[in-house]
């Protein structure tokens, strides 16, 4: 079975939280306080879930949080996912979205467990501008010496998120862009968008692709290459090949049409959008069901999934939960 939703989408990708804590408190994600939690599940009941959506198609895992690596268990975790065959009879594609602050000592038994990318995220190059940031002292060392863990690990490629706030790190996509070549990491800017515990988006703290195109441009030219329709990011490279970057850009340039995306939240509800107003309790109906129940249920979840999302229009709302809520 496939599972497509009524907009003819199919639906193929997954990303689960497995916790909504976080070590890190970045200032566009989350409140400088202990803000509200819900409980993490045991980690056999998000391996039933993803059993269960993998019969019905789904071929790429994102495993994400909260902060993933604060969750004992992950490497296990990972380790049963990468058992898991999809449909047509191939490996799972597995990947860990991370703050990269535990990765150093974890890259090598995730990568020995079976995961095949990681995801590093990480807002300025400059440390003092990160701890600013992540409201984390030291944290920049650590998360540098995790990617550098994660590519002597072969987690390939190993790409390195940021998300731009003007005013606040728009100076570090140059800096971004040498870091890549340096490095050897995919670095992908992302737009920001209204998903954040305070409430503090407006249109004009968006740094939009064109800017950051524009901006990058004038450190060294950039060729587009081709990225597949469901992949979230416009990639492109330097003139003289060495380096890649990435743009993801929900809010100046949707992608929604081709949304291949569900989430389950760390209290096993199924969102369908990052925008959703309502979560679907798919951990109640495994609690109450057989597998054949959850299927059924997620076959009728997925034929909500929304059209699109409604930034920047008159009748936007601010989805029901925040990003670390969710599972980014
Ligand atoms: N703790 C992990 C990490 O830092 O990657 C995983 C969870 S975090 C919520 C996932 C991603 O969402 C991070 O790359 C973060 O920068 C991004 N993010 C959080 N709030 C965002 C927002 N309002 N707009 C765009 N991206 C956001």
């Amino acid at each position: 079975m496939r599972l497509t939703d009524k907009f003819g989408r199919a639906i193929t990708d997954l990303r689960v939280s497995i916790t909504d804590r976080c070590n890190y408190k970045c200032v566009y994600c989350r409140t400088g306080n202990e803000g509200a939690q819900y409980a993490d599940l045991p980690m056999a009941d998000y391996l039933r879930m993803v059993r269960v959506l993998v019969s019905m198609g789904i071929e790429k895992v994102r495993i994400t949080g909260g902060e993933p690596l604060l969750r004992k268990g992950v490497v296990d975790f990972v380790r049963e996912l990468s058992l898991l065959r999809t449909v047509d009879g191939n490996s799972l594609d597995t990947a860990i979205t991370t703050n990269g602050h535990l990765l150093a000592d974890l890259a090598q038994p995730l990568k020995d467990a079976g995961l095949k990318r990681v995801t590093v995220s990480m807002d300025a190059v400059d440390p003092a501008k990160f701890a600013r940031i992540t409201r984390v002292e030291n944290g920049y060392q650590n998360v540098t010496a995790g990617i550098r863990a994660a590519r002597r690990a072969g987690l390939d490629p190993v790409k390195v998120n940021c998300v731009l706030l003007r005013g606040f790190n728009e100076d570090q996509i140059v800096e971004f862009g040498k870091f890549a070549r340096d490095e050897g990491v995919v670095v992908r800017f992302i737009e920001f968008m209204p998903l954040e515990e305070d409430r503090v988006w407006s249109p004009e703290i968006v740094v939009p692709l064109d800017e950051i195109l524009q901006r990058m441009s004038q450190f060294m030219p950039l060729k587009e290459i081709a990225h597949a329709s469901s992949e979230t990011a416009r990639r492109y490279i330097f003139e003289d090949g060495i380096g890649e970057i990435g743009i993801i850009a929900p809010v100046s340039h949707p992608f929604c049409g081709h949304c291949s995306r569900i989430r389950i939240t760390s209290d096993g509800k199924i969102r369908t959008c990052l925008f959703s107003q309502v979560d679907h309790d798919l951990y109640g109906v495994m609690k109450r069901g057989s597998d054949a129940d959850m299927a059924a249920y997620i076959e009728k979840v997925v034929q909500q999934k929304e059209a699109r999302h409604h930034i920047g229009e008159p009748d936007f709302q601010k989805p029901s939960r925040s990003m670390v809520h969710i599972g980014g």
